[in-house]
């Protein structure tokens, strides 16, 4: 479709890998969903600044002062980019695992928190001191705001309640109705945090638009790979708790008491929850990449994502032995990431069969969503093989899946490649 825009310049795509037939080839990163290629737009904007590289907030050097900029810059582009309301806070943090693990730990005492049990370990696991109700997968979008309301309503009224879902899945790639259960979630006194690990590298996120409280996604996912992620959101939970982590950079003032102890007074801003010297080229390289998003014309990059989806589904429909997971339906919306087991093949197989013979770099397992590929392959827990995930017998169900995933850097090829290995 000629109207489409252009794969955005990624790095890695010159990279060559040898075959096991002879000879090298291109490599084709289809693993977005693990961690997409950095932009080359990031790449180069860090580049620009590492010169002027220094300590951020420690310092009264011009390098100190132009970094600590750069640092509470990137943090009003991040804000603009989610569509921040004007109270909102936007921390720093390494990734969405911690992001949430953030969050866990800010929680006010006695609060509820609900799941899907489709969730991402790092949605599903971090609320252990919270009571927690893990509701079952729904088979539709409606389904799954029937669910929360159920749940909902039958929690202790009054209390703190926190409900924390997936934009998008990263087993399937479905887009969950975030607004509806967003609107569900108020409806009952209850928050919402979105896991927008998926969603935000495909979708355009807006915190105030989708009225959700929170949103957490992580920097290598979006094309800036530095070890970096955010957490945005309402202010009151994180100002009111103990910090995260408490150290320096998180505390206003310390001083020693008379009867030995120390005494300190915590910031009330997002430092309060980033104490210790922070990643500035991790969070510089998140707000490039937002800005990068944004100058494209994400509504372009995500069209042009879809033409792909689309190519990727019809093609894998062509195949009889491949079944593509899905929860919501096979015409359930989604972003670019699409899992499938093939008849006849171990998934560990097929993947690796893709590296090996056509330089197609994807990933198969459980995806860090165990009950969620259970409960799509209809499987047991197992006991988990010597390289993790579990190996079905030759003629057995699959155990585990291959996922295919992509996004702005992708190109034609990689996906024709594809297809036509899997054919
Ligand atoms: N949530 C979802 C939906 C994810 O796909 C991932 C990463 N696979 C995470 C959370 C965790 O992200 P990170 O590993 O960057 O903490």
């Amino acid at each position: 479709d000629q109207s489409l825009c252009a794969p955005l310049p990624v790095l890695g795509s010159d990279v060559t890998v040898p075959l096991v037939t002879g000879g090298d080839v291109t490599y084709a990163a289809l693993d977005y969903a693990a961690s997409a290629p950095a932009l080359k737009r990031v790449w180069d904007d860090v580049a620009a600044y590492a010169p002027y590289y220094g300590s951020v907030h420690r310092g009264a050097g011009y390098l100190s002062q132009l970094s600590t900029d750069l640092f509470e810059n990137s943090r009003a582009t991040v804000a603009e980019f989610l569509g921040c309301r004007a109270d909102d806070q936007v921390v720093f943090t390494r990734s969405t695992t911690d992001s949430l693990n953030l969050l866990a730990a800010v929680l006010p005492a006695g609060c509820q928190v609900f799941v899907f049990e489709t969730e991402h370990h790092a949605s599903l696991l971090p609320w252990r001191d919270a009571r927690v109700t893990c509701l079952d997968a729904p088979r539709t979008p409606e389904q799954a705001v029937a669910t929360l309301e159920r749940a909902l309503a039958g929690r202790e009224p009054h209390g703190p309640a926190l409900v924390c879902v997936t934009g998008a899945s990263n087993v399937t790639g479905e887009l969950w109705p975030v607004r509806e259960l967003a609107a569900a979630a108020h409806a009952h006194g209850a928050r919402i945090v979105l896991d927008a690990a998926q969603l935000a590298p495909h979708h355009p996120v807006d915190i105030a638009e989708l009225d959700v409280d929170w949103v957490a996604f992580s920097g290598h996912k979006l094309y800036a790979p530095f070890g970096s992620g955010v957490l945005a959101g309402r202010a009151d939970w994180l100002r009111e708790a103990e910090p995260y982590l408490a150290g320096g950079g998180a505390s206003r003032q310390v001083t020693r008491r008379a009867d030995g102890g120390v005494d300190v007074q915590w910031h009330t801003t997002a430092a309060r929850h980033e104490a210790g010297s922070p990643n500035v080229i991790g969070v510089y390289s998140i707000a490039s990449a937002c800005r990068a998003l944004t100058e494209a014309g994400f509504a372009d990059l995500v069209a042009r994502e879809q033409a792909l989806v689309a190519r990727v589904r019809a093609g894998l429909a062509e195949v009889p032995e491949v079944k593509v997971l899905s929860l919501f339906g096979d015409d359930a919306p989604r972003v670019g990431v699409i899992s499938f087991v093939v008849e006849g093949w171990n998934s560990s197989h097929f993947a690796a069969a893709l590296s090996a013979e056509y330089g197609i770099g994807v990933r198969d397992g459980l995806f860090c969503a165990h009950p969620l590929v259970r409960t799509l392959l209809g499987s047991e827990p197992q006991e988990p093989g010597e390289c993790g995930a579990p190996e079905a017998a030759p003629g057995e169900r699959s155990l585990n899946a291959v996922r295919v995933s992509f996004g702005a850097g992708t190109p034609d090829e990689h996906i024709e490649r594809f297809l036509g290995a899997v054919r």
